[in-house]
């Protein structure tokens, strides 16, 4: 384990088998129908890149950027766009692919935005889930793991843009936060 992590939540073998479900469970349901996965940048990128290898339909991937005005550890609501979609999505199945739904204010921006494009459907996928956290009710169609309100960090979500790429997911140390 990373010397800066307190402890392990989940770990790569668990990861990679729910990922593979979900991969599954997706394909099930959009069967020969083709589907956009968005990846919201950067958190989701390791992601959707091993969710989109467990997915059988026909996919096409692209990428948004959000930047959420608050604090590195809690966001305020407050979005904007600093990279938009290459692909028109109207009458498209989309499947935004998330990190992590938190407060859910993030989401609930982004969905609005894209609902506005007018896509055929337009489902979530979150790798994790504070289900304790929400302030917003976000249907979530498709969930990896529902995790306690703390802040993890592990493939592909960040402190300080750190701890990316470790290939399990865990909690800082205390200590950590306050350096
Ligand atoms: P929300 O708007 O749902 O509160 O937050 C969504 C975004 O905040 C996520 O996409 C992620 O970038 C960040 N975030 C929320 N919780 C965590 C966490 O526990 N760890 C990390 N690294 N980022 C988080």
């Amino acid at each position: 384990m990373h010397p800066d992590l307190d402890h392990i939540v989940l770990t790569e073998d668990e990861i990679k088998r729910r990922v593979a479900e979900l991969g599954e469970q997706v394909s099930r349901d959009y069967g020969e129908e083709s589907i956009l996965l968005i990846a919201v940048l950067r958190g989701a990128a390791l992601f959707v890149a091993d969710l989109a290898r467990e997915i059988t339909s026909p996919i096409e991937i692209d990428f948004m950027a959000v930047s959420s005005y608050g604090s590195s550890t809690e966001s305020s609501g407050v979005v904007r766009i600093i990279k938009d979609l290459e692909e028109l999505i109207e009458g498209r199945n989309v499947l935004v692919v998330e990190d992590i739904i938190d407060t859910g204010l993030t989401l609930k921006y982004l969905l609005k935005n894209l609902a506005s494009r007018k896509p055929k459907t337009l489902e979530i996928v979150s790798l994790l889930y504070k289900k304790d956290k929400q302030r917003v009710p976000i249907s979530c169609k498709y969930v990896g793991f529902d995790v306690p309100d703390e802040f993890v960090v592990g493939y592909g979500l960040d402190y300080a843009e750190r701890y990316r790429n470790l290939p399990y997911i865990g909690v800082l140390r205390r200590e950590i936060y306050a350096e």
